[in-house]
């Protein structure tokens, strides 16, 4: 009957974000007198695995399989039921990103388990299973009951402070009997984006929108970036006239990030674009209009020429 969470890692090593995931799913099963079974997908080390002790997992299922490195959400689902299924958990815990999108509902349907996804809070035990989310775009919050027997969970990525404490969690091997068919695709080729920081894991963002007025003033978003340590982003207008990679591409149909510091350059702050970035702890506003929506949704604010501040922002940067 233990809580199940799905952990996540790069190359072998674990994403900070899933410890926080770990941690959100110790403190529920505190609450619930049970036990947090962390489960792994491909290849990686048993001290990395047992270093979710940390956060708060008594044991890992590791199935050890390469073809697992890369997301499948078929194969993904299949394991992950496969745990719960040994487990007999009723309680499954995913991240709100692009591995937990895809299998959350795969498994809520093949469990008939309620599902919400992007919670921003712990269930309210006393009032039932009932998890906060927002909707509309981030413009208001709704609470759901989840009161199916079997219940999941894809937490939003860097909503609660990560707690590390002393553990070392078990580590088991998970045999998983796959077939061909449930992977459904073969990967022939990966082409790894470069870049110093991925977008989907920064802590620090620095973005630009149309107010850059072009490719060629970019110079300016990534001498700060780097200075910070930062990673880059862009309006989706941006990616569309080709001045930035796709993948930069934040908002309501692009990626949705929650650093701590995100600093908007010349956007204006459209809905589609507070969409996939109002999670952030902090945000910077720098637009020449002082009218320009995106100042209400901003922490610090500077009024002035894109072109202008950010060279002197770099370098005060640098001083620092
Ligand atoms: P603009 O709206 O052109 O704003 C440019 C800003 O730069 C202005 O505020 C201006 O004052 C400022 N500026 C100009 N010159 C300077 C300067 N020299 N220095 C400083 N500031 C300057 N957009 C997204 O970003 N992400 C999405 O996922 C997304 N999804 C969408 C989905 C739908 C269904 C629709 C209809 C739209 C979507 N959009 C999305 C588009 C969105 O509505 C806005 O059009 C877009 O975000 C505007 O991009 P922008 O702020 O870069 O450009």
């Amino acid at each position: 009957m233990s809580v199940i969470v799905l952990v996540e890692h790069t190359e072998g090593v674990i994403k900070k974000k899933s410890f926080e995931a770990v941690r959100y799913a110790a403190d529920i099963a505190q609450k619930k007198g049970t036990t947090v079974s962390a489960v792994v997908l491909g290849t990686i080390s048993d001290s990395e695995m047992e270093a979710l002790g940390q956060y708060g997992a008594q044991k890992v299922l590791h199935v050890a399989n390469e073809r697992l490195n890369e997301l499948n959400a078929r194969a993904y689902t299949w394991a992950l039921f496969t745990a719960v299924e040994k487990e007999d958990s009723k309680i499954i815990i995913t991240l709100h990103d692009i591995n937990g999108r895809a299998i959350a509902p795969r498994l809520a349907a093949r469990l008939k388990a309620g599902l919400v996804a992007g919670a921003l809070s712990y269930p309210d035990l006393d009032k039932g299973f009932v998890v906060k989310k927002t909707v509309f775009s981030g413009k208001a919050f709704a609470y759901i009951n989840i009161t199916s027997d079997i219940k999941i969970i894809t937490l939003m990525p860097n909503t609660f402070a990560l707690n590390k404490t002393e553990g070392k969690a078990s580590v088991e091997k998970l045999d998983v009997a796959f077939t061909d068919k449930d992977f459904g695709v073969k990967v022939k080729e990966v082409n790894k984006i470069k870049g110093e920081v991925p977008l989907a894991d920064a802590q620090l963002i620095v973005s630009g929108g149309r107010g850059m007025k072009g490719p060629e003033n970019w110079g300016l978003i990534e001498d700060l970036a780097k200075k910070l340590g930062a990673a880059t982003a862009c309006s989706r207008p941006v990616a569309d006239a080709h001045w930035r990679p796709h993948h930069e591409h934040v908002g309501q149909t692009g990626g949705t990030v929650r650093p701590d510091l995100y600093i908007a350059v010349g956007i204006s702050g459209a809905i589609q674009h507070l969409a996939g970035v109002n999670g952030s702890k902090t945000i910077v506003v720098i637009n020449k209009d002082p009218e320009a929506p995106f100042f209400k949704a901003a922490n610090y604010g500077v009024v002035g020429d894109a072109l202008e501040v950010l060279p002197r922002l770099t370098h005060a940067v640098e001083k620092f």
